[in-house]
């Protein structure tokens, strides 16, 4: 088996995600042979570091030997069983394990096996929480401007990137979008703390006027990942939870990306001290391994649904594969993980290592903003740094940049024109500086006109 065959057999039977297929009559599909670490290693021996953790699900590397050890042996005792009237510890032990680890006062756990579904998850509890209450009037959502939940029809509905969702506006419900924290847009001179809580007067008063109507706001915690790395200050989820609570409107918390310590804390909402309704872990949770998510409610919200058959008030959703064995004891030897090496603390010299090696591209004539959480570091690139003025967007200038980045062996996938890094924890500080360099030259090659 070499590149060439492999890239040439899919090419013919293989349709991808989130992909122009016709792309590839130029740009060549790279076949993946192993990975190790931070490293994907193609049939050829070429090496890439996965500065995107494989599309931010990678915590620990690829092939990583505990995790390895882990499922080998959940694999020779039972690989799946039915989890509706059937259980087995690995969904036991991750249940305690999240709601232990999670903020204060979610206290249980429903699996589903994606991101997206596990946002559907939470827009159907919240909605049939409120039906089961009596109280039918409640069937909208409000979601922030440039968010992004995923791409069922559910999920797309409540997100706002246009990539994704503009083809499909009629199929989707319709939802109330209010104006984004996003501190790339705050003034000269403002703070991201000021700027994000003069943006909190738009969903005060959506929330004045729409609260009989919405059963939940949902939001992405600190950093919009798919909508460019755009990032606020958690005060706005502080004033979101203190406003939903006196509107009687539930709070959903989609920390499907940054989850599992990707902004710092474990989880981001700790950085506002809150607790939301609705907790949705997706992603980093089996470490990259295995698809897995969980939706985290509070006890109050569970006994609602709670009641004699005849009466009809349970949740009504199941995926085939739901709280998967594997799955969860991935998720269960990654979270050893984190207590074993201490890995929150480890990162924040990681952190810093990532902004250290990125001070430089604050001075690039095309950078208009170099912003950071924990281990989020996005690039902007503009066409005008002092007008802010984007480039078209037809221009492809963060193509040029990935493609620069495959050349020198290292997996960028700028979203649009915004670079950015969001490595696995194993990354070293000689790698995060590799990382940085190359992005650097490739950033340099694109804009060079
Ligand atoms: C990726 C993502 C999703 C969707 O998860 P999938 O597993 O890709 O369906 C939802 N919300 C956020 C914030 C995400 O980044």
């Amino acid at each position: 088996m070499n590149n060439q065959d492999l890239a040439r057999r899919d090419l013919s039977v293989l349709w991808h995600p989130c992909t122009q297929m016709k792309d590839h009559e130029l740009l060549p599909i790279i076949p993946i042979r192993r990975g190790l670490g931070v490293w994907l290693e193609d049939f050829e021996g070429k090496r890439y570091l996965d500065a995107v953790s494989s599309w931010w699900v990678n915590l620990f590397g690829h092939a990583h030997p505990y995790i390895n050890a882990a499922l080998r042996e959940q694999m020779g005792r039972l690989e799946h069983v039915i989890l509706a009237g059937f259980t087995h510890e690995p969904a036991v032990r991750l249940a305690e394990r999240l709601i232990r680890l999670a903020p204060p006062g979610l206290s249980r756990c429903f699996y589903a096996d994606n991101g997206s579904s596990a946002v559907e998850v939470a827009l159907k509890m919240s909605f049939h929480y409120w039906r089961n209450l009596g109280q039918t009037r409640k069937t909208r959502f409000v979601t922030l401007e440039n968010s992004y939940h995923g791409e069922t029809l559910g999920a797309l509905a409540v997100g706002d990137v246009a990539l994704y969702k503009q083809t499909y506006a009629p199929l989707l419900m319709d939802v109330i979008t209010v104006p984004s924290p996003d501190c790339y847009r705050r003034e000269p001179g403002e703070s991201w703390a000021d700027h994000s809580i003069r943006r909190f007067a738009d969903m005060e008063r959506v929330l004045q006027q729409h609260a009989g109507e919405v059963c939940a706001v949902i939001v992405e915690p600190l950093v919009q990942c798919a909508g460019s790395m755009r990032m606020y200050d958690p005060v706005y989820l502080k004033l979101l939870r203190e406003a939903c609570d006196r509107h009687g409107v539930h709070l959903i918390a989609d920390e499907i990306a940054v989850g599992f310590g990707r902004t710092g804390t474990l989880f981001a909402c700790e950085q506002a001290g809150i607790t939301p309704d609705f907790l949705c872990l997706s992603k980093g949770l089996t470490g990259g391994y295995l698809p897995l998510s969980a939706v985290l409610t509070k006890e109050a919200v569970y006994q609602v649904f709670y009641g004699d058959y005849a009466e009809s008030k349970a949740f009504l959703h199941s995926h085939s594969y739901t709280g998967n064995a594997l799955a969860c004891t991935a998720a269960l030897a990654s979270l050893d993980l984190f207590e074993r090496d201490d890995v929150i603390h480890r990162n924040q010299q990681l952190t810093r290592t990532m902004a250290e090696a990125a001070e430089v591209f604050a001075d690039h004539p095309h950078v208009a903003e170099v912003r950071q959480t924990g281990m989020i570091l996005a690039i902007e690139l503009v066409k005008d740094k002092n007008t802010r003025q984007a480039y078209d967007g037809r221009e492809r200038r963060g193509l040029a940049v990935y493609r620069h980045g495959l050349e020198r062996g290292v997996l960028l996938r700028p979203l649009g024109d915004v670079v950015y890094f969001m490595p696995p924890y194993v990354i070293t500080p000689q790698e995060i500086r590799l990382m940085a360099g190359v992005a650097w030259e490739g950033i340099c090659k694109a804009t060079n006109d």
